[in-house]
């Protein structure tokens, strides 16, 4: 953004959020939905690339939402640090990790996962990541909060990845630390938040016959069309290795990956709250929920 008054407009908008985000006076939670993402994807978190302040202040607001929902931190703590190398360059990125335990099978855990860095500040444009993913993260809280009053029989990990931009290291990371045996699957999302075409991709259950089955029995509850796709069958891109997912997937571990194909504003710096579709959004989070709802009542074979 490079208008110096629209700046100094965003900067007071900005105020405002914080004053008011901190007392989540908010009733309708999917206003708080939508709120989040006004709030990751301002100019104040620069784009939240890895390594940097915006990054920090994204973390610094990720696990207060945790704190604020009373999810604690997986195994007593909020933060997994990490050290990688890209292209020549060393960084250390921080994962976000927060559980609720079940209440059936607590020593098995299902991970929900949403990446929360991006792009960071290019020139004077700052990348907000909207929709990527801002729009994720947003959702995983959602979640956190819904499971706190209706728990789960697995037990959940919530993890917000860092560094998914620079090639999905935070998962690779998590993936590499946790115990494979105790993890059922993990449901990751990235990009759920814009679709003009009101379209939402799963990918993923093709690698699994009880995920199979169970996206295919799915009653949608929403007006928006729930597709499987872009899964290596179809022709299109297949997804099934670009994002977080992946780790899971090379580990063997099953997956579900929710996004949508509306990439006019991928990694573009109109990727902005104002290009968010609410209704599309709102719609995915509840068909994600409701899925994850069916495979923690039945778990997978
Ligand atoms: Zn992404």
């Amino acid at each position: 953004m490079k208008n110096p008054f629209l700046l100094l407009a965003i900067g007071l908008l900005t105020l405002c959020a914080c004053s008011t985000h901190k007392t989540y006076k908010t009733k309708d939670e999917n206003d708080a939905l939508l709120a989040r993402i006004k709030e990751l994807s301002s100019d104040r978190y620069e784009g939240r690339r890895t390594g940097e302040r915006g990054n920090a202040l994204a973390r610094t607001y990720i696990i207060d939402q945790f704190k604020h929902y009373n999810v604690s931190g997986f195994d007593g703590n909020y933060e997994q640090i990490f050290t990688f190398t890209e292209w020549n360059k060393s960084y250390t990125g921080v994962n976000i990790l927060a559980e609720i335990k079940g209440t059936v099978t607590p020593e098995k855990y299902i991970v929900i996962s949403a990446h929360y860095d991006h792009l960071g500040v290019r020139g004077e444009t700052v990348y907000n990541g909207a929709d990527d993913n801002a729009s994720g993260v947003s959702a995983l809280i959602h979640f956190a909060e819904y499971l706190v009053k209706n728990p789960p029989r697995h037990s959940v990990i919530f993890a917000s990845f860092d560094a998914e931009e620079l090639g999905l290291n935070g998962a690779k990371h998590f993936v590499s630390k946790i115990d494979h045996d105790n993890i059922v699957m993990n449901i990751n999302m990235d990009m759920i938040g814009r679709s003009p075409k009101n379209e939402l991709y799963v990918v993923g259950a093709r690698y699994n016959t009880s995920l199979k089955a169970i996206v295919d029995a799915f009653e949608n509850p929403t007006s928006t069309q729930l597709l499987q796709g872009h899964d290596g069958t179809d022709g299109k891109l297949d997804w099934t290795y670009s994002s977080d997912h992946e780790p899971f997937h090379l580990a063997k571990i099953p997956f579900l990956y929710f996004g949508n194909e509306d990439h006019k504003a991928y990694h573009k710096p109109t990727d902005d709250f104002e290009n968010i579709t609410p209704e599309f959004y709102k719609n995915a989070v509840k068909i994600i929920l409701s899925i994850f709802n069916t495979i923690d009542a039945s778990g997978l074979d």
